[in-house]
């Protein structure tokens, strides 16, 4: 019993967080900037924040992640990081040689107030950022926000830096894919290609975090969105953002430099979030849905028919990022589950009313929680009060699931201790089948556990 110290009675705490249900800022807008082709993202703070933030990509990703730190010591602590940070600009761009560096702020930097931005200029007007080359910023302390609201900044700064309008217009449709796997992103440039769009989607992780072993070394992987074509996004036709909480400040910011019109999308995890997705797609290229994909809703949706007797009611938990829970929360809703506490740690607007969207007038006792205190040893509370057939969520659910002997799905972010989750999708309808089949399996797994030797079945 690892969490043997967890009660079942809630008391409302207003000053304390027991295992948040989020992590730093700054690892979201590492994630973003990795998006970029050639690009070195930077953190401005001292090197353990870095090597943390380093370390929580690459246990997720099993990838190596690079980024250069400002090094703080007691001296930049008490005077300011401006002169480690342009010695940083200078060094990187002389032996890395990246197209473009993504400064993002830590607690230790923004508490002492650096002026980024006047930092940015002053390397500039001072010649260290080479003609061509670009340096871009994001303010991402870790007291406010989660990983989630960096990476909703940093997609921000990379808009407000770059994009520009030449008044030639382009027949491209800008697609901010959210927070998701660079598996996510593939599938997501696959089905708009598929449907007559020509997306220009950024960030794009996928051939970065997910590169192929070759044999040689790359420092600056092959994927990524180039510089060049983040800067068309001003010209592009329209912006669909996916995820109002990692994709919306992006779009907005774009519509406000450039007048692209933007649309706001949940992220397409589920059937209908897909037909939606795919539906604004239609609308923009005005082709029709090609027979292969409706071949793949099809298959979902018959895998939800055929399955359907084994998820009927079941009542789930779920924690993680708010783009993510509200999406699934829907999905999970169509399969006739029963999500009854979802829990984020991620603040922002609107949390709430999204979830109670998504879950209709379905599942009346659904408690939702977020904020600082919507931690894991809340959700964790909550279960023992009334328990759960089923818990999804990122890997530190595995405490949970084990105390209280429950199935468990592993979705959302940090996954540390499985594979696959950055290589197989989980949006659209594939995606759906994916996690239909992970939800189905755990449950099948215990029924088969908890089966006597008479009803220990073969087949389904
Ligand atoms: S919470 Fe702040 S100080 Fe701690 S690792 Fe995150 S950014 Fe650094």
């Amino acid at each position: 019993m690892l969490l043997r110290h967890t009660t079942a009675d809630v008391m409302e705490r207003s000053a304390l967080t027991i295992n948040p249900a989020k992590t730093c800022q700054p690892i979201g807008a590492l994630y973003a900037a990795l998006g970029v082709h050639n690009c070195l993202p930077h953190s401005h703070g001292s090197q353990g924040c870095c090597a943390y933030h380093r370390s929580t990509l690459t246990r997720h990703y099993k990838e190596p992640v690079m980024a250069g730190s400002s090094s703080f010591t007691e001296g930049s602590a008490v005077f300011g990081g401006q002169a480690n940070l342009l010695q940083a600009i200078t060094n990187m761009f002389a032996m890395y040689n990246p197209d473009i560096i993504a400064v993002h702020t830590t607690c230790l930097s923004e508490t002492i107030g650096d002026d980024i931005v006047q930092i940015i200029s002053k390397a500039r007007e001072e010649g260290k950022v080479p003609p061509g080359k670009h340096v871009i910023h994001a303010n991402t302390p870790s007291y406010i926000g989660s990983h989630v609201t960096g990476f909703s900044s940093m997609v921000k700064g990379i808009v407000t830096y770059l994009a520009e309008t030449t008044g030639r217009k382009r027949n491209q449709v800008n697609i901010i894919p959210g927070w998701v796997e660079p598996s996510d992103m593939r599938e997501l440039r696959r089905l708009a290609r598929a449907m007559g769009v020509n997306p220009n989607i950024f960030p794009d992780t996928s051939d970065v975090m997910d590169a192929p072993q070759t044999g040689t070394h790359e420092f600056y992987p092959r994927g990524g969105a180039p510089v060049e074509e983040i800067r068309h996004a001003g010209d592009c036709r329209s912006t669909l953002a996916l995820g109002p909480t990692a994709s919306e400040a992006g779009a907005l910011a774009l519509e406000e430099k450039c007048q692209v019109r933007s649309e706001v999308l949940e992220l397409p995890i589920g059937l209908l979030a897909t037909d939606r997705f795919i539906n604004a797609l239609r609308h923009r290229s005005g082709v029709r849905v090609p027979g292969f994909i409706t071949d793949e809703r099809g298959r979902l949706v018959d895998m939800i028919a055929d399955m359907h007797q084994y998820f009927y009611r079941k009542r789930v938990a779920l924690f993680g990022d708010p783009d993510q829970l509200v999406s699934l929360t829907e999905f999970l809703v169509t399969l006739d589950m029963r999500p009854v506490y979802i829990v984020t740690g991620t603040p922002g607007k609107r949390f709430e009313a999204r979830i109670r969207d998504a879950l209709g007038d379905s599942v009346p006792e659904a408690q939702i929680r977020q904020g600082a205190q919507a931690d894991m040893f809340l959700l964790h509370q909550m279960i023992k009060k009334e328990g759960v057939d089923l818990l999804i969520g990122n890997t530190y659910g595995k405490y949970i699931a084990r105390d209280e002997d429950i199935p468990f799905v592993r979705f959302g972010f940090p996954i540390i201790d499985r594979v696959g989750h950055s290589y197989f999708p989980t949006v659209a309808y594939m995606g759906g089948m994916r996690l239909a089949e992970k939800i189905l399996s755990v449950i099948m797994d215990r029924q088969d556990r908890n089966a006597p030797e008479e009803a220990f079945e073969l087949a389904m």
